[in-house]
């Protein structure tokens, strides 16, 4: 059935998990679902801007896990739990995500593990742990990847293939759960306003580099990108899995060619 336009409650009585929502785009998913009517559990390892954001909630719709999603007991158990509250699981978005860069060979093991252990672990346990739950209620997964995940960067290699796998296995889970009724998509955002990106915010002539190359002409907000994942984990993308929409003003519209 489809839903009226206007309802502004696409997620009443559904229950959704976003991890990373003590900060930038994670805490603007988690208000958005919020705002739309959802029960909504937010999980990070920050504890002190975790419980920040999710004091902004409605209490008895909210609740919080310190949680890190690299550790898979640790997920499992928080899944379990939210469950429990709440009374079963609808939407997982697996946010959560740290940055590395350099040089390839100056690439340190702990910089390559911590990258992998939190944007490609991290997401696949959050995906392993809700599937038995999103199977009861036919529901959805979005992931967060990047452009960083169909293209490469300058000295961003961990990152690159972090990104890159979860787009992959983005895909891989599409296949396999499609028939369940779950649909599992990731989205890719450009640069965001958001603590990840904090330093360059504030070097105005990085921001004009970056501003020349998107084709509109600006960095991203994270309340931009939630709008996109809210779209994905709803019924008005009832046709769309193992899908990875670009959220990037542009950029991944470019051929690479200079102006
Ligand atoms: P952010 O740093 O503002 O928020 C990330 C949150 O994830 C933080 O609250 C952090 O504590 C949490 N986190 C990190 N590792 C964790 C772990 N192991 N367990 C639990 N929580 C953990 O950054 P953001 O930009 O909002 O990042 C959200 C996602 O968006 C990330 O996956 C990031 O890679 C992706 N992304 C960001 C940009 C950007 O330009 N900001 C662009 C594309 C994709």
């Amino acid at each position: 059935m489809r839903r009226d336009p206007m309802s502004t409650d696409r997620f009443k009585d559904k229950v959704v998990i976003v991890t990373g929502a003590a900060s930038g785009i994670g805490a603007a998913t988690a208000r958005r679902f919020s705002a739309e009517g959802a029960r909504v559990a937010l999980i990070d390892r920050d504890r002190t801007n975790l419980e920040t954001v999710a004091q902004e909630l409605p209490p008895d719709r909210t609740t919080h896990h310190v949680v890190d999603v690299s550790d898979s007991a640790a997920v499992e158990a928080m899944v379990s739990a939210v469950v429990s509250r709440f009374g079963g699981l609808n939407v997982m978005v697996n946010n959560a995500g740290v940055h590395a860069g350099g040089a390839p060979d100056k690439i340190t093991d702990d910089q390559w593990r911590k990258v992998m252990a939190t944007d490609v672990d991290g997401v696949f346990f959050g995906c392993r742990a809700a599937i038995p739950h999103l199977t009861k209620t036919r529901g959805s997964i979005v992931n967060t990847a990047s452009v960083s995940g169909t293209g490469g960067d300058w000295s961003m290699s961990p990152y690159n293939a972090a990104k890159g796998a979860v787009v992959n296995l983005t895909r891989a889970l599409a296949m396999d759960l499609g028939k369940k009724g779950v649909r599992v998509n990731a989205i890719c955002p450009s640069l965001t306003r958001t603590g990840m990106t904090a330093d360059m915010m504030d070097d105005d002539k990085l921001l004009a580099e970056f501003a020349e190359r998107i084709p509109l002409g600006r960095v991203c907000e994270p309340e931009e990108v939630a709008a996109v994942i809210a779209f994905l984990a709803s019924e008005d993308a009832s046709f769309m899995t193992g899908a990875n929409v670009a959220v990037d003003g542009g950029v991944s519209a470019s051929n690479g060619q200079p102006p």
